[in-house]
């Protein structure tokens, strides 16, 4: 009898994982369940903010001009090349959501996807020695129709990192006179025209949405606390410090200037949200630390249990093919796993040389950055993987460092950069 896996969420880690699954039919039978009413998780644009059409928080945190922050030449799944946007490399989101389209049309996907199916429970059955997995689910069409519920052998949790925003605890919010808006319900810039804002924070959202303002707004103001960027900025764009209080329309800064806003804008990321996991699960999120995960991938006592997509500052496509082949390897017997205490004792490992030598503060717990590549080659290693399908290639990095370089030079510019491979993807240039 095949493996049953749940997988949850039709985004770029759910299809990744229907993908491999549905490589091996005689291993694994996968179900994706995805409640939107197409694939594409945050690729899927919408000008709703707060609910959807059918009463749900609304997923997707993508604005309507938004271009990749990585050249379409980095986003590509291993083995189907991204030929959407013509030369253009930083690519439109409707390109983007076009070929996870044709990944899915590629590799015939829709058979296993179950659109408008939201997973509301999650609950392990450990009978002897094994475990499996009660999953119960509801039409998001048809609220009033009975739950379903379905036994799997082995859950695979994709339900993206990027939907929930996290909202700062800034004295004196309340009494701000402007708009007070997070970056995930921002769409368009025209609705700030000849205002000031204020951005708080610069990670890529907030220095994404500040290039995207700036020929439409009269100041912005980006608050925050890393080293100043010293990119070329927009002409209207100063950097301050951190916020340290609000006091009706002024927004004051940790070294005492203020200024008036009409708008402060809270791009200050977002929480990881198990809503549907039961407390049998025994998943622990601790400030954006998720416990206990085995290689930021697999739980370590309920291993069919396993999580694809939390790491973050990630080239994604690539590293998700990878994370999905580990999880697959654990569960067909490829890989022999530590044992559980081996697994907790590597996650803490880890974790403390994040906080030790990295000086990772305690919510970079899955961050990985120049970690990455060493990562995906580690998966596919452990998980005895053969072929890399293309994932692990060298050409990968260096794109990413490369893009890197350029958003560091330009922030205004770079995404007007063209990028071309060669066809066998070992040489790149920047036009
Ligand atoms: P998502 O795309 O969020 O998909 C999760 C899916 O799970 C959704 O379809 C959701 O509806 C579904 N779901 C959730 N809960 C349930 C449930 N209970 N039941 C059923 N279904 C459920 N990456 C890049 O490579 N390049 C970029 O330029 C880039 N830009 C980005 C810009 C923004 C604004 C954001 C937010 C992200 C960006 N990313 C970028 C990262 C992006 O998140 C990844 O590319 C990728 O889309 C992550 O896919 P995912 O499947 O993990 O999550």
């Amino acid at each position: 009898m095949p493996i049953r896996v749940a997988v949850i969420g039709g985004g770029a880690a759910g299809l990744c994982a229907a993908r491999y699954l549905r490589a091996k039919p005689d291993v694994f039978q996968a179900v994706v369940y995805e409640q939107a009413d197409q694939i594409g998780g945050t690729w899927v644009y919408t000008e709703n903010v707060g609910k959807d059409k059918y009463g749900l928080p609304v997923h997707s945190s993508m604005y309507q001009r938004l271009r990749t922050n990585l050249p379409k030449e980095l986003m590509m799944y291993p083995g189907l090349p991204i030929t959407e946007g013509g030369r253009t490399s930083f690519i439109k989101h409707t390109e983007v959501l076009q070929y996870m389209n044709r990944y899915a049309w590629t590799y015939d996907l829709h058979k296993c996807i179950q659109l408008l199916t939201r997973v509301q429970s999650v609950k392990p059955i450990v009978n002897c020695n094994k475990t499996s997995w009660e999953v119960t689910v509801k039409s998001v069409k048809d609220p009033d129709a009975t739950p379903q519920v379905n036994e799997f052998d082995a859950v695979m949790v994709c339900n993206g990192q990027y939907a929930v925003p996290s909202y700062p605890d800034i004295p004196g919010l309340e009494t701000f006179s402007g708009k007070v808006i997070h970056s995930h319900e921002y769409r368009h810039p025209e609705d700030f025209k000849g205002q000031t804002v204020v951005l708080f924070g610069a990670g890529p959202s907030g220095r994404d949405i500040g290039v995207d303002l700036h020929t439409f707004v009269d100041k912005i103001y980006l608050s925050h606390h890393i080293p100043n960027l010293d990119a070329l900025l927009p002409d209207n764009l100063r950097q301050v410090p951190d916020i340290k209080s609000i006091d009706k329309g002024r927004v004051v800064f940790t070294d005492g200037q203020s200024v008036e806003a009409d708008v402060l804008m809270l791009c200050t990321g977002y929480l990881y949200d198990f809503p549907f996991l039961t407390p049998e699960c025994e998943v622990v999120v601790d400030r954006k630390r998720i416990s206990p995960l085995y290689k930021h991938v697999l739980h370590t006592k309920h291993t069919s249990l396993s999580f694809i997509g939390v790491v973050w500052t990630i080239s994604p496509f690539q590293l998700l093919a990878c994370q999905v082949r580990f999880a697959m390897a654990a569960l067909d017997g490829t890989m022999v796993l530590p044992s559980r205490t081996d697994m907790d004792a590597d996650a803490q490992c880890d974790y403390e040389y994040r906080r030790d030598e990295l000086k990772y503060p305690h919510h970079y717990a899955h961050k990985m950055d120049h970690l990455q590549w060493e990562y995906n080659k580690e998966l596919l290693r452990l998980a005895n993987v053969v072929d890399d399908d293309g994932a692990t290639l060298p050409l990968f990095k260096e794109l990413y460092d490369a893009t890197i370089r350029l958003r560091t030079e330009d922030l205004v510019n770079y995404k007007k950069r063209i990028i071309e491979i060669s066809d066998d993807l070992t040489s790149w240039q920047v036009l």
